[in-house]
């Protein structure tokens, strides 16, 4: 079984602040599921610890059926994007997406055909030679977004990916972005404190609060409150 399941999680930074409150979530297989709530709320610090790039105070996350609590990022079965897609400005598109996979020693023929299918569905082969500066910031997020395409992650995790954006591009994003998850329907956690990006995106919204989660339900459930 795919999917993330987080148990009674608790992040408290510098040994005094309780960031995350001991929440609970299952985001089923092939779910997408977006957190949504204030600035501060501790969105983040969720996303980062199922990702493994903060360490859980307490309690439990489960990538499948694997216990991930002590597992390092890299092993665990995730990709992550970025708000600042985290390109390597002197690396071509082509190598920017084929990186991560050159670093797990994946055979070159491999690599090259799950970076032309990633490029296809994002639709930018034709920017495959060019580096980072030479694209605009919506190109520059689909790459980002190829880069964790070509893992072939049991889930993605998505952070505010869309915030640097103007509001067309946004939306415009959006809308590649629910495309996607129909195609290639990973399980995915999306964070966001925009409500409209929420509702378009998610099977069921998380409305997070002081570190807590304060209501869990379909966009339509949740936002056609009189
Ligand atoms: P959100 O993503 O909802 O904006 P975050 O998860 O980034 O919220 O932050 C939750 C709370 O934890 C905030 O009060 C933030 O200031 C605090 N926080 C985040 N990262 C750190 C850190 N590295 N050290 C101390 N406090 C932090
Ligand atoms: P790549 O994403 O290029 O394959 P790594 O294999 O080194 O890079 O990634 C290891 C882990 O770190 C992955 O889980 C990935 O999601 C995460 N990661 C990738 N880029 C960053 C970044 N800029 N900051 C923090 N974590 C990152």
């Amino acid at each position: 079984m795919a999917g993330v399941s987080i148990r009674k999680v608790v992040k408290v930074y510098e040994g005094k602040f309780q960031a995350v409150k001991a929440i609970d979530l299952e985001v089923a297989e092939d779910e997408f599921v977006v957190l949504v709530g204030p600035s501060g709320c501790g969105k983040s610090t969720t996303l980062r610890m199922v990702a493994g790039l903060e360490e859980i105070s307490a309690g439990e996350i489960w990538i499948g059926d694997k216990l991930v609590n002590d597992v390092l990022p890299r092993e665990r079965d995730i990709a992550m994007v970025f708000q600042n897609y985290a390109l390597y400005p002197h690396m071509s598109v082509y190598d920017n997406m084929a990186f991560g996979l050159q670093q797990r020693k994946y055979p070159r023929e491999e690599i090259q055909k799950r970076v032309q299918h990633a490029a296809g569905i994002l639709d930018i082969t034709a920017l495959l030679d060019r580096k980072p500066k030479a694209l605009s910031g919506g190109q520059r997020q689909r790459v980002a977004m190829g880069r964790a395409i070509v893992r072939n992650p049991k889930v993605f995790l998505f952070d505010e990916p869309l915030s640097n954006l103007d509001a067309k591009l946004r939306v415009q994003m959006r809308t590649e972005i629910k495309k996607l998850h129909q195609t290639i329907a990973t399980t995915t956690l999306y964070v966001t404190h925009d409500q409209v990006e929420a509702m378009t995106l998610a099977d069921r919204v998380v409305v997070m609060n002081a570190g807590r989660i304060e209501q869990v339900g379909a966009p339509q459930e949740l936002y056609h409150h009189p």
